[in-house]
């Protein structure tokens, strides 16, 4: 869901937004490691949402995390999440969305929550995904695809609310062949971790089932539906990323933060430990883990490499058309 904001860049900007820990903006977010109770694993950052914008004219959405903002090393295999927190659309004709668009060199992965989203990409994948689907697009080499509020919805109107993850790829995958899986809510198996039902999309918690997604990376998705009073304490592996987004309700993470609807923890993962999650109100979060690549990462509009060269050529690739039509 990448922008219309790469069409006017220059190779002047690719080449500055190169090397690793792209800075613009950084400084926004104070680096603040709060205090954990013994033996979890701290809070590096506590991520208010930002100021809403559109992507299209379909999705209205907070960028808690892009490797423009935060140190991409902290938060790899993750690049960038949005969250179109619920929100109000009234019935019309046309579908509102993002028309066709290039991305390269990671994957996106869309969670709707609320509406219907309708995907089709230049290499044969689309669909429709409903409340609790999960569409995993693999870019990887190449694709130009459009995104649009399915046209039953705009339609109907009504309540819409969704998430977009973009996951890097490994260097060794980034050239690999596209590919589409739309994931369906009752396909996610439903686990209990401590008194909280989680519904796993990829991966899962230690010796528990697994969720149906397949990726290139060690990866671990689930959205978690915590009782008010409830609790849950898990671990992943040591050295792994983890984020937190608040999907609804207000958490206590770590027994020492408070977190409410929009906002996002990012928990340290060069300090090893458990997490610990407890409902304050009833509340809905997404749970995020992965195993870091050690990459460099050079993020440019649509497309995320290893190096500026590699953008530069992803840019040509798209304008010479190498990356399909729809
Ligand atoms: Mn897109």
């Amino acid at each position: 869901m990448r922008r219309r904001e790469f069409v006017s860049k220059t190779a002047a900007s690719v080449l500055a937004a190169a090397g690793l820990g792209c800075q613009s903006g950084r400084s926004r977010d104070r680096r603040r490691t709060e205090r954990a109770g013994a033996g979890m694993q701290p809070v590096l950052h506590h991520v208010r949402p930002t100021e809403r914008h559109w992507v299209g004219d379909g999705f209205h959405v907070s960028t808690l995390v892009s490797p423009h903002r935060l140190d991409p090393q902290l938060i790899s295999p993750f690049l960038l999440l949005d969250h179109a927190a619920p929100r109000r659309f009234e019935p019309a004709a046309r579908r509102r969305g993002v028309g066709e668009h290039p991305h390269r060199g990671f994957e996106t992965v869309t969670f709707a929550y609320r509406g219907e989203v309708e995907h089709r990409d230049s290499n044969g994948g689309g669909g429709l995904i409903e409340p609790g689907d999960v569409q995993w697009m693999t870019a990887a080499s190449g694709v130009v695809h459009e995104e649009f509020q399915s046209q039953d919805f705009t339609s109907r109107g009504g309540l819409f609310e969704m998430v977009q993850l973009w996951v890097n790829l490994p260097a060794a995958r980034k050239m690999s062949s596209p590919r589409y899986q739309p994931l369906r809510d009752a396909d996610f198996p439903r686990v209990p971790v401590g008194d909280v039902e989680a519904r796993v999309i990829a991966g899962g918690f230690d010796r528990r089932e697994r969720g149906p997604a397949q990726t290139h990376s060690d990866i671990n998705v689930s959205d978690l539906s915590v009782g008010s009073g409830a609790e849950a304490r898990f671990r992943f592996a040591d050295g792994t990323t983890t984020l937190l987004l608040v999907l609804a309700g207000k958490v206590r993470a770590q027994r020492s933060v408070d977190a409410s609807a929009g906002e996002l923890l990012v928990l340290d993962r060069r300090q090893p430990g458990d997490i610990e999650l407890a409902g304050v109100e009833p509340a809905r979060l997404l749970v995020l883990n992965g195993t870091p690549l050690g990459e460099p990462v050079v993020a440019h509009g649509p497309f995320v490499m290893n190096t500026a060269d590699e953008v530069r050529q992803a840019y040509a690739d798209y304008r010479a058309g190498r990356m399909g039509h729809l």
